[in-house]
């Protein structure tokens, strides 16, 4: 398919800016760029049919099955997407006098709210823009609070080895060493492991709960309590929420920060890195610490607070990704909080049928009852067939089925990790587990079949090793011709 710049003609396409209506100002030389910009030129039309074009080279959550574990793809009610486009809230600008955008204020304040309760926590701040982000933000908060208690020698962070990857690195981020600890053979955490490795320099812990393999730590309090009673303090990886929203809340599980994935749980499409937010709750004793500006209300006003000394100060400009934050509150707002309750049961009901309809033939890594994923594990296939979980998955992309989250977590080899979630119908599941099921019977009889997969999409099989190491970011233009 052709690119922009190659449909590009000297001349085409037009400019609509509307006429200047306020006084024109004359920016000084240092100020303007020495030559035009090489944008792309084409007419509407053409440039319309470009970016239908690729959408329909792409899947997304509008053209079919998206289990990507551990990312909550679900479907994303249009009602919300269209809350967040009303021109009241598009309309705005961050700099405005906060008296004109009351009701934005107010929409962060009431999502604030209902995101507490339904995590209990007691504040909240919406500025990171993504999952790690707002871990980042959370183990800053940590840092923070030891470091106001003049506890200085609280150096270390606890991470699980199922954890994500970005656990780790946040942690790191804000100057901590990290200590891994195994998991047990039931995929939880190992608490003697935990025991041996907590200590006077034990800063927190790190915890998904379900965990990535889709497991619900039975001994959730004992840990939160171990950790406490070390001195630490547990931040809560809230990426899983969808299994347990409504349900169970990590406050009372003993967690004193969390971040939410707004564009995972609460109704922002996202992949293709997307605008998100990283939602981060805390408790009481960590709220000094939170990012300013804070929004306050007095005397019936909202206004925007910078008045906390203890603050960790900015973590990205203004308020974070608002218009994620009204998709979330639009979200919340029409399912309540028997509808957010239903949501969660619903999402591990699915990935419990669906583990059902695969087990016999596929191994599951963790067996028993799972939450809303689970990790199906591909090494005694590979072994028999020399099929990986990346051959299967890459047959799954001529049914027109997104693959499973692949070779993550990193504790099962060959792991396809799967999470149908809430909005599947029993019939999609039935027919994807087919899928699923005829694929492993090729695997057996036509394995060559299955290396060369895909066939039937716009590009075969990629290299991701070239595609992560030498990514080509920039359209290279020929060299100018010289003067
Ligand atoms: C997605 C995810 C993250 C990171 O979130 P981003 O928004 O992608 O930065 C962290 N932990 C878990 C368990 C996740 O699934």
């Amino acid at each position: 398919m052709e690119l922009l710049f190659e449909k590009s003609r000297c001349g085409r396409g037009l400019s609509l800016l509307p006429a200047c209506d306020v006084p024109e100002v004359q920016p000084c030389d240092c100020q303007l760029r020495k030559d035009a910009p090489r944008l792309p030129q084409l007419s509407e039309a053409e440039l319309s049919r470009h970016y239908t074009a690729l959408s329909k080279r792409a899947h997304g959550l509008n053209d079919g099955f998206y289990p990507l574990g551990s990312c909550t793809m679900k479907y994303n009610p249009k009602i919300n997407d269209e809350m967040a486009n009303l021109p009241g809230f598009t309309g705005i600008h961050p700099l405005q006098p906060v008296s004109s955008m009351q009701g934005c204020l107010k929409a962060l304040d009431e999502l604030s709210q209902l995101l507490c309760a339904i995590t209990g926590m007691d504040d909240m701040t919406f500025q990171p823009a993504a999952g790690a982000h707002g871990e980042f933000t959370g183990i800053a908060l940590i840092k923070a609070y030891h470091e106001s208690r003049g506890d200085m020698g609280r150096k270390k962070i606890i991470v699980p080895d199922s954890a994500h990857g970005t656990n780790p690195a946040s942690a790191n981020m804000n100057g901590f060493a990290i200590v891994n600890i195994p998991s047990a053979a039931d995929g939880c955490i190992d608490l003697e492991a935990l025991k041996a490795a907590l200590g006077p320099d034990t800063a927190g812990l790190m915890l998904t709960n379900p965990n990535t393999v889709g497991k619900f730590d039975k001994n959730i309090t004992e840990i939160t309590r171990l950790v406490h009673e070390a001195g630490g303090l547990c931040y809560y990886d809230g990426a899983n929420l969808n299994a347990v929203m409504g349900v169970v809340r990590p406050g009372d599980m003993g967690f004193d920060v969390i971040h939410l994935n707004l564009h995972k749980t609460f109704s922002t499409p996202h992949g293709g890195g997307g605008p998100g937010s990283g939602a981060v709750g805390c408790k009481e004793i960590l709220a000094p610490f939170l990012p300013i500006p804070r929004v306050v209300k007095k005397e019936e006003q909202y206004v925007l607070c910078n008045d906390f000394p203890q603050s960790i100060g900015k973590v990205k400009s203004f308020y974070g990704n608002f218009l994620v934050v009204l998709r979330a509150l639009s979200y919340v707002l029409t399912l309540g909080s028997e509808g957010i309750a239903e949501a969660a049961e619903n999402a591990v009901l699915n990935a419990n049928y669906m583990k059902k309809l695969l087990e016999d033939v596929y191994p599951v890594a963790f067996v028993d009852t799972c939450m809303h994923e689970f990790v199906l594990d591909l090494s005694q296939l590979k072994k028999e067939t020399g099929c990986s979980a990346m051959d299967i998955a890459k047959g799954l992309l001529d049914y027109g089925v997104h693959p499973p989250t692949m070779y993550f977590p990193l504790i099962v080899h060959e792991a396809l990790m799967i999470e149908p979630t809430e909005t599947e119908s029993k019939e999609t599941l039935e027919e994807v587990a087919e899928i699923f099921r005829s694929l492993r019977e090729k695997a057996y009889q036509d394995p060559e079949a299955l290396h060369n997969a895909p066939l039937s999409t716009p590009v075969r099989r990629l290299d991701d090793v070239r595609a992560a190491r030498t990514p080509v970011l920039k359209y290279d233009f020929e060299p100018a011709p010289a003067e």
